[in-house]
């Protein structure tokens, strides 16, 4: 498989993981928007959020989960942060393989789109 983040789970691609079990990892955004901007990605190549369904709808709640708790370990948790799922071409998505960025340490701009 040809994917990027697949191979950063499989450890194919070095980066700075934070996280890790049997469903998600969590790395550093190897571009940064913010001081804290981590990806939290789930193990199981699924293309986008789009293409969840049944059972696999529930990785979404692991997923804030975990960046709930990087939030909090990351020290951004207190002050605020914001949790993004791009999807396709429109919603910015540029690597298929389903993530939510976790991004906080400055106050963030308030636009959305
Ligand atoms: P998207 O636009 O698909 O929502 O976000 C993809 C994110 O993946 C971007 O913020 C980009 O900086 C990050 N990214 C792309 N390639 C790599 C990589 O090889 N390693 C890491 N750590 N992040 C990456
Ligand atoms: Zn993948």
């Amino acid at each position: 498989m040809d994917c990027i983040f697949c191979k950063i789970a499989a450890g194919e691609i070095p980066s700075d993981i934070l996280y890790r079990d049997d469903v998600v990892i969590a790395f550093r955004d190897i571009n940064p928007v913010a001081p804290t901007h981590l990806l939290i990605i789930p193990v199981k190549h699924i293309p986008a959020v789009t293409d969840l369904s049944g059972e696999d709808t529930s990785i979404i709640g692991y997923m804030v989960n975990v960046a709930n708790q990087l939030a909090k370990s990351e020290h951004v948790a207190a002050d605020g942060y914001r949790l993004v799922i791009n999807c396709g071409q429109y919603g910015g998505q540029l690597v298929p393989h389903l993530h939510m960025h976790l991004i906080g340490g400055r106050k963030l701009t308030n636009t959305i789109g």
